[in-house]
């Protein structure tokens, strides 16, 4: 039998606000444990939340970037439940009339291919602490510092059909998210989180099959393997004459499968209510206006216009809009040298190269846009050839803060275009190698063609690399064949 696989993703992402969603406690990652606990997240009696404002503004923002419905009202609710890390013993979330409703990402599957994802809903909510199993033996410690940081949940229909759609689709969540600025989008650090729900179903059924949730995936790359393995064991126990129970499952990298945590039978019922503390948000529209004024362009705004303004191919313009600081590093070296397609190939060939093998964030790159675009300006106007422009990057790689011209200057790399300078270079080499000489001349057309090489390399090697290759190439064939 043919299998589909059909998946929804509930993303949670962690919201860059410098405090808690319902109190003034400021949040940082890595601080010691506690220090950042408050009042409220401890649940004491008598304290009140107040909704954090830049929360509410972070998600609006979302919400115009997936061109969403914005409700005019919406209401915080209690989630009840009991676990060590939430000792209110309830989680301020939204469910009946979330803040953002229904929207819609685009995905970039390849170059030609795309597809649109609906999302059903986003909402905010605050999160949890932290269980501590590692430094205690035989207990658990909390750590309540994440405890009322900021989430939104991003909620999508069940409308990817693949581990790879899955991924795509964490990405272009990521991307828009980091370019608004309102996450960091740091999975490893827990600042995107994802429960990825998966089914399979006959190729042609309609009717969606049970399917099982899979907590809390922290990495594209384990969303990935957990979608494969997940698909995998569900297919092999419907062919087996079993029946997949909806449950909740966890993935482990280490041995690479999903385990079961918990069964439907075993789930909580929160009971959920509306938040007797917190007054409903109502957001009228001179305030989602105000809020539309502050985005800046998005990912997919700047690939279409990455290439159809400035020309570059489809894998291009994906390369260089992927990340905000990938873009705005590549449309500074841009503005300096005015030329896309240079730029392009720097920013992924020479700059990339080296940022990844020192394991380098384009961020901090040592070369700045300004001076990679000053070299590429050496490159256009022929003042530098290919090879010395390398040496000029390497330089400006390890120098502090000189200027392509300074270093050009400094290590005397001026292209040598003058013909009387390369037209006594090459008399000097023909001179100094009278054997191939005679050799290249006693050569039929397509010998020559490749024993041209030895020659161009001598004359290179006597201007230092200075010397323009074409130049060389066509004086050095006209002399050679003339006799
Ligand atoms: P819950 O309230 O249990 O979280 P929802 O109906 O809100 O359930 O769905 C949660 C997520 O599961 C959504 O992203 C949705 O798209 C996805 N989903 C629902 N049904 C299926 C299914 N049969 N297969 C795969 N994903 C599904
Ligand atoms: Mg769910």
């Amino acid at each position: 039998m043919q299998w589909e696989t059909v998946i929804g993703l509930e993303v949670h992402v962690q919201l860059a606000t410098q405090s808690k969603i319902f109190s003034g406690a400021s949040t940082a990652f890595g601080a010691e444990p506690n220090t950042q606990a408050c009042a409220v997240d401890l649940g004491l009696p008598g304290v009140l939340p107040v909704l954090n404002e830049g929360a509410v503004a972070m998600a609006v923002q979302f919400g115009l970037a997936i061109d969403a419905e914005i409700p005019e009202t919406s209401l915080f609710e209690r989630k009840n439940y009991f676990y060590p890390d939430l000792p209110k013993g309830y989680q301020t979330s939204q469910m009946a009339q979330p803040i953002i409703g229904k929207g819609e990402v685009e995905l970039v599957l390849d170059e030609t291919e795309r597809k649109t994802v609906r999302i059903h809903h986003a909402h905010l909510e605050e999160d949890a602490g932290k269980s501590l199993h590692e430094d205690f033996h035989g207990m658990s410690g909390i750590d309540l510092n994440r405890a009322g940081t900021p989430l939104l949940e991003i909620v999508s229909e069940p409308d990817m059909r693949s581990a790879r759609e899955a991924v795509a689709y964490i990405r272009a969540i990521h991307a828009i998210v980091t370019y608004l600025g309102i996450s960091d989008g740091n999975m490893a650090e827990g600042s995107m989180r994802c429960d990825v729900n998966v089914s399979v179903r006959p190729k042609g059924q309609e009717a969606f099959g049970t399917r099982a949730e899979i907590k809390n995936v922290n990495s594209f790359r384990f969303v990935e393997r957990a979608i494969e393995f997940e698909v995998e064991r569900q297919i092999e126990l419907i062919e087996d004459g079993g029946k997949v129970v909806q449950e909740t499952r966890l993935y482990d990298p280490d041995l690479d499968e999903t385990r079961s945590m918990r069964t439907k039978e075993e789930a909580n019922d929160y009971r959920y209510f509306p938040c007797p503390d917190l007054l409903p948000i109502m957001l009228d529209s001179a305030y989602i206006e105000h809020q539309r004024t502050t985005l800046p362009e998005l990912p997919t705004e700047k690939r279409n216009r990455f290439e159809s303004d400035l020309g570059l191919s489809a894998y291009d313009a994906g390369v260089l809009s992927a990340t905000r600081p990938t873009a705005e590093y590549f449309e500074a070296v841009l503005a300096v040298c005015g030329d896309a397609k240079q730029a392009a190939n720097w920013v992924q060939g020479e700059l990339s190269a080296h940022l990844n093998r020192e394991n380098i964030d384009i961020k901090n790159s040592p070369v700045t846009p300004e001076q990679l675009g000053g070299l590429i300006s050496r490159v256009l106007d022929d003042t530098i050839n290919g090879k010395a422009a390398k040496q000029v990057f390497a330089a400006l790689w390890n120098n502090d803060g000189q200027s392509a011209d300074e270093i050009i200057d400094a290590q005397g790399l001026k292209q040598v275009t003058d013909t009387g300078a390369i037209e006594a270079m090459i008399d000097q080499v023909i001179a100094d190698n009278p054997v191939q000489v005679a050799q290249y001349r006693e050569a039929d057309e397509a010998k020559r063609g490749k024993m041209i090489g030895f020659f161009v390399g001598q004359v290179m090697k006597a201007s230092r690399g200075t010397a323009n290759p074409q130049q060389v190439n066509g004086v050095l064939k006209q002399k050679l064949d003339e006799a």
